[in-house]
């Protein structure tokens, strides 16, 4: 991995040590060998990561839009020279199968150039007065905001997180996952120190599990710090979005899910099995947004299942760095052994495991389940690995029910033939997206991002992520049409 700064983070405009000079490592999923040293902030160090890009928001705001789109776009043109650095840091620390990691460079520097064009969406109004003023709602860019992202898309998450935020005139404070911090932040730091950013505009703070409570407490509570963008697990994000709360600061917090893909009695099944197969398997399962329940109809089910696990026990699993390897290592230990659990629980309570099962180091098989009831763990928690449920409804009416039937409420998808049909069960599910035809897997970086319940709450991306990281004021102008009552008049001398 192209990476060698051990003890450094970067905020101010340059790489300093940490206070404590201490270090963490950075393990490769694949082979469980060491691939970085990787610094290890605390609390005095993020302080003052904060104080820089408290510094450097006023001149920041302040440029001109064409400069800061400029940056962004300075930013995306060298990560495409870098390409190859960002897509071996995917695969290294976070397990990713090469495919999804190329995948996921290009659609990050797409993210940053979409961001850019954001500069000129920072859209107020004009409104009637009943005065005659000139009365305008205008947006201010909040000030700090502070991003924390996950492991599993790292770069892409870290990217969306701060990146129209950024472009419209706050500056950042990222700290990413201690599972991947070099795809996740490090990387981008340098990206942005090539590209010549003004110093303190992005800061990037890396810091293992011991130092995460200390350093993420403060990325919400220090008083500088006007809004915060989370992606992760949704016990973290609720208590973000609490503490956040309780400080009155914006906080759009994206968090998991248990996403169905439904498939109805008139669905082109061919399209449904793909679907299936990559909405479950992509990474291993391990997307927010992964089929967590395939909810099919009795009419199709036996075709549907059959032809679904012909499909899956196609999936090569192996090395990651070989195009073949499409099923790569889940994350660590901690996961795999949540995944097996489920699994466990659920073979135990009667579920028919209809292939896979079984793991060899982090490597678990893709595994399709069949007979899985309420009473299972898998039924209601989100797994985050590569096994999928498939639970048969009688119709269209039960298919709705059961796929409402969660805590989360992040994407969807459903499989017909018929747009009218397809288009009633998408209004009716409780999501903050469903996708007609396709898995619920889906993300573009200029469309409303974001679930409902336990998946989350704001939306991310395009005009969503100025709305979320922006403040509206209200100025008006009198130009002498305002009348106050005659007592409070100067009397005419
Ligand atoms: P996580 O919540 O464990 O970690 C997310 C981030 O929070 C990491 O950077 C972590 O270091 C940090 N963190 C941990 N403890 C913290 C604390 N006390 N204060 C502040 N920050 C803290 O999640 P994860 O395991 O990295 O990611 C997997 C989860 O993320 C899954 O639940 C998945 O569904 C969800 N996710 C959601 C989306 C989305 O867009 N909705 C996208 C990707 C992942």
């Amino acid at each position: 991995m192209n990476f060698d700064k051990s003890s450094q983070i970067f905020y101010q405009g340059r790489w300093n040590e940490v206070i404590s000079g201490q270090s963490f490592d950075d393990f490769n999923p694949a082979n469980g060998e060491r691939c970085a040293q990787i610094a290890d902030a605390n609390l005095e160090d993020v302080k003052l990561a904060i104080a820089a890009a408290a510094n450097a928001r006023l001149s920041w705001a302040g440029m001109a839009h064409t400069r800061r789109a400029g940056f962004l776009l300075q930013a995306a043109d060298i990560m495409e020279q870098r390409k190859q650095d960002f897509v071996d840091a995917l695969v290294e620390e976070g397990g990713s199968w090469i495919g999804k990691a190329i995948f996921e460079t290009g659609y990050a520097i797409e993210a940053l150039r979409t961001a850019a064009a954001m500069v000129f969406h920072m859209n107020g109004e004009i409104m009637p007065s009943e005065h005659g003023k000139l009365s305008m709602a205008v947006r201010q860019p909040l000030g700090v905001i502070s991003v924390i992202s996950p492991w599993n898309f790292p770069l892409l998450l870290s990217v969306r997180g701060f990146s129209v935020a950024m472009a419209i005139g706050n500056t950042i404070v990222l700290k990413p996952s201690e599972e991947t911090p070099v795809a996740g932040g490090l990387l981008l730091a340098e990206v942005f120190e090539a590209a010549g950013l003004p110093d303190g505009v992005f800061n990037v703070v890396s810091c293992s599990r011991d130092h995460v409570a200390e350093v993420g407490d403060e990325m919400v509570s220090n008083p500088a710090v006007k809004g915060i963008s989370f992606t992760g697990s949704t016990a973290i994000g609720k208590a973000i979005a609490a503490k956040a709360g309780g400080l009155l600061k914006k906080a759009c917090v994206e968090l998991g899910g248990k996403d169905a893909l439904i498939i109805l009695d008139d669905a082109d099944i061919e399209r449904a099995v793909n679907a299936a197969t990559f909405g479950a398997f992509m990474h291993q399962g391990q997307i927010c947004m992964s089929v967590e329940r395939i909810i099919v109809d009795q009419a199709v089910a036996e075709e549907f299942t059959r032809r679904l696990v012909a499909n899956v026990n196609t999936l090569g699993s192996g090395d990651p760095t070989s195009m073949g390897g499409v099923i790569g290592p889940l994350i660590n230990e901690k996961q795999l052994k949540n995944v097996h659990a489920q699994v466990t629980d659920a073979v135990e309570k009667g579920a028919t495991v209809l292939t896979g099962g079984k793991y060899q180091g982090l490597f678990y098989e893709p595994t399709v389940l069949a007979d899985v009831n309420p009473s299972m763990k898998i039924y209601y928690e989100e797994t985050f690995g590569p096994v999928v449920p498939v639970i048969i409804v009688a119709d269209m009416e039960q298919a709705i029910e059961v796929a409402n039937d969660s805590e989360y409420g992040l994407s969807a998808g459903i499989i017909t033939r018929d747009e009218e049909r397809g288009m009633e069960v998408a209004r009716r599910l409780e999501t903050g997206m469903a996708h007609i035809n396709d898995s619920p897997v889906n993300d573009e970086a200029h469309v409303p991002f974001g679930g409902v319940k336990n998946s989350g709450m704001g939306r991310q991306n395009g005009k969503s992520s100025v709305e979320a990281f922006s403040e509206l004021r209200w100025i008006t102008l009198d130009r002498g049409g305002r009348q106050y009552p005659p007592p409070f008049n100067e009397t005419a001398a």
